[in-house]
C-alpha cells in the first residue's frame, strides 16, 4: 500500500475561527465582522494604543475556544482527507502581546482539537510559531508568509486578509488558491485534494468537480 502523504493543516482562520473578534467587539461594545479588515491584525486594526494592555487582561480571563467557529465543510472534508492523509494540525499559540500568558492558549487549542476531531492523532499536533521548519507534502495556510515553497502542494486558505494578494504573486511561487471565499473554502480544498471515488461524504461529493 503506498504511504499516506503528510498534510500540514494550519487552525487558526483556516479550520475555525476562534473568539478573538468577540472578544474585541466585547470588549469595545461594537459589532464588527471579519470581512470589515484586510489586515491579519485586527486588534492593531481598531483598538486604540492606549487600551492594548487593558485589552490583553481582557483576554487573559477568556477561553476563546469556547465558542470557536468551525469553517463550514472543515470537519466534513477533514475527515475524508485522514483517510488518505497524515493530517498534522499545525499552529500557534503565542499571544506577541502577552508571552507570559500565553499558556492557556496552549490548553484551550488542545482541548478544543481533541473534542471537535478527535479522529485526528494528539500526538501530530504541532503547537509552534516556527511553521518554516516542518517539511510534509501538503500545507495548508492562510498566511502567504507560513507556506513553505518547499512543500510540493501549498494552498492559500482564503481570509479576510489575503484577498488582495495576486494570482500571478501565486502562480510566480507554485502556490494554489483555495477560492477567495472562506465560506467555500474547504469545498475547494477537496476539489484540489480528492477525486469523487475517494469520497465517502455525499454532501461534500457533490460539490467536486472531479
Ligand atoms: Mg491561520
Amino acid at each position: 500500500m503506498e504511504k499516506k502523504k503528510n498534510l500540514l493543516l494550519d487552525i487558526d482562520e483556516v479550520f475555525c475561527f476562534p473568539g478573538f473578534l468577540d472578544a474585541i467587539n466585547e470588549f469595545l461594545e461594537s459589532n464588527y465582522v471579519l470581512d470589515d479588515f484586510s489586515d491579519y491584525y485586527i486588534d492593531e486594526a481598531v483598538i486604540p494604543q492606549e487600551r492594548f494592555n487593558e485589552f490583553n487582561k481582557f483576554l487573559d480571563s477568556r477561553n476563546l475556544y469556547e465558542n470557536a467557529q468551525i469553517l463550514p465543510y472543515a470537519k466534513e472534508v477533514l475527515k475524508e482527507l485522514d483517510f488518505i492523509y497524515n493530517i498534522y494540525p499545525c499552529s500557534s499559540c503565542i499571544n506577541p502581546f502577552n508571552i507570559i500568558g500565553s499558556g492557556r492558549l496552549f490548553a484551550d487549542k488542545y482541548n478544543f482539537l481533541i473534542s471537535t476531531i478527535p479522529f485526528i492523532e494528539p500526538e501530530h499536533f504541532i503547537f509552534t510559531n516556527a511553521k518554516y521548519l516542518f517539511k510534509a507534502d501538503i500545507q495548508i495556510d492562510d498566511r502567504l508568509s507560513n507556506l513553505n515553497e518547499n512543500i510540493e502542494t501549498c494552498i492559500l486558505f482564503p481570509s479576510y486578509h489575503n484577498k488582495t494578494i495576486s494570482n500571478d504573486e501565486l502562480i510566480k511561487r507554485g502556490i494554489l488558491r483555495a477560492g477567495y471565499d472562506w465560506r467555500t473554502g474547504w469545498l475547494e480544498v477537496a476539489n484540489i485534494l480528492l477525486d469523487q471515488s475517494q469520497i465517502k461524504d455525499d454532501k461534500i461529493k457533490r460539490y467536486l468537480k472531479k
